[in-house]
């Protein structure tokens, strides 16, 4: 194969369907942004939106913006934005609270689908909230459920007549190892299991089919690949056909078939709204609603084909320039197994991303020894990939990067 330049890489953005995409974001200069995948960057549209929703709709309307610009109705409105990104119908999502309280108001309504089976299967080392929501769960059924927690290659073996759920992670947040979710959701099924799916690491980035693979439940981030903003509202999927019967524990007034009738009992709205539970947070609704008017402009196909090719390029240069140095990747060489992230391990991983990210290579650092680089395809080009790996290279080849100390560890790394 023949070593790739950096001018391949500048003819590669030149003719990059997406290049345009680009213009839709301010990044601040003198940044490489590798981290869209914990958290994306605002656009100029959303950066507009929230001044605009601050002054003109909250500071003049007051209270009558709820009607005057139907803040009420912009979860629906979210709602529909995601629907086509993973495969879902907009009256099969809603959007609000957090990917946390998603899971655990999904992992309930699916449990108590399945009153006859007690256990929830999930990978050892998913995601720690999706892990401790569900150990929570477990704990508060006082002894109805059991958690299964099986590494990944014996998740088959697990998934017998016994599991009510299956919670799973579609792209892993460290190795970007990606579950085949359309046979995954078939296997379950077909033991008379359902399926709840974090794509927090995979809406926004890859294609995904959630009608096509018939599957049950699903959560995910809007501030990763979606870009709405620190701590944006999450989203929460369930398939029609389980509309009727769906519950949730967090009843609230949202949640309520009227909520304005202010009536004291408890009786859910028909359809994805009962699991709406508290009052929508309008400022964070609007930088997300904002964020999303990118994706309209773009096809999924396209920018999943040009994440690969992103990550295809990292790693081969990685490969190339900086072999030597102890990185040992742990995301896979083939397309259709990973996400839209890269992950390495090195012995002295924090110091090394510290000295990245001093340079304004910004990646990030996940304990113990990972660093990721995310690479997103909507505002990333190829030759910033490059300058990325060079940058690499020359803090590997200097040695300028401090011992990994936690007495200096920043609280969020
Ligand atoms: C980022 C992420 C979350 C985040 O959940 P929050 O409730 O927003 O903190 C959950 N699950 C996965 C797999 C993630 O990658």
């Amino acid at each position: 194969m023949m070593p790739l330049s950096r001018r391949d890489m500048a003819e590669r953005d030149a003719c990059d369907p997406l290049r345009t995409a680009r213009n839709a974001f301010s990044l601040p200069p003198g940044v490489i942004y590798l981290d869209g995948n914990s958290l994306g960057p605002p656009t100029g549209m959303t950066r507009a939106r929230i001044t605009h929703t601050v002054e003109h709709e909250w500071g003049r309307s007051l209270v009558r913006g709820w009607n005057v610009h139907d803040w009420i109705g912009l979860p629906q409105r979210v709602a529909a934005k995601i629907a086509p990104l993973i495969g879902a119908s907009p009256d099969e999502i809603v959007v609000a609270d957090s990917t946390t309280v998603n899971l655990f108001k999904l992992a309930c309504g699916a449990l108590a689908l399945r009153p006859d089976r007690r256990v929830i299967l999930t990978e050892a080392g998913n995601f720690p909230t999706d892990l401790y929501v569900l150990q929570g769960l477990v704990q508060a059924s006082a002894g109805r459920l059991d958690l299964r927690v099986l590494a990944r290659d014996k998740i088959l073996e697990g998934l017998d007549d016994q599991v009510a759920l299956l919670a799973l992670t579609h792209s892993h947040y460290k190795t970007a190892a990606l579950w085949p979710l359309t046979q995954l959701t078939q296997k379950a099924q077909a033991v008379g299991a359902l399926t709840l799916w974090d794509l927090s690491h995979s809406a926004g980035a890859l294609e995904i089919d959630l009608a096509g693979a018939r599957a049950d439940f699903a959560v995910g981030c809007g501030y990763k690949y979606l870009n709405g903003g620190p701590g944006a509202p999450s989203f929460a999927f369930a398939a029609s056909r389980h509309h009727g019967l769906l519950e949730q524990p967090i009843w609230g007034w949202m949640g309520h078939a009227e909520p304005f009738a202010f009536v004291d009992a408890f009786s859910p709205a028909p359809g994805v709204a009962r699991l709406l539970s508290g009052t929508p947070p309008v400022l964070a609704l609007s930088a997300l609603d904002a964020a999303l008017d990118v994706f309209a402009e773009v096809d999924m196909a396209v920018v999943a084909a040009k994440a690969q090719d992103l990550v295809d390029v990292l790693i081969r240069l990685i490969q190339t320039r900086c072999a030597g140095h102890g990185l040992t990747l742990t995301t896979s060489e083939r397309r259709e197994g990973r996400g839209s992230h890269v992950a390495f391990t090195h012995p002295q991983g924090y110091g090394l991303m510290r000295a990245l990210i001093a340079r304004g290579v910004i990646g990030d650092f996940r304990a113990p020894d990972v660093i990721r680089f995310g690479l997103t395809p909507l505002y990333l080009g190829f030759t910033e990939v490059w300058d990325a790996v060079e940058v690499l290279r020359e803090v590997l080849e200097t040695g300028a990067f401090a011992q990994d100390d936690d007495s200096t560890r920043q609280r969020v790394t």
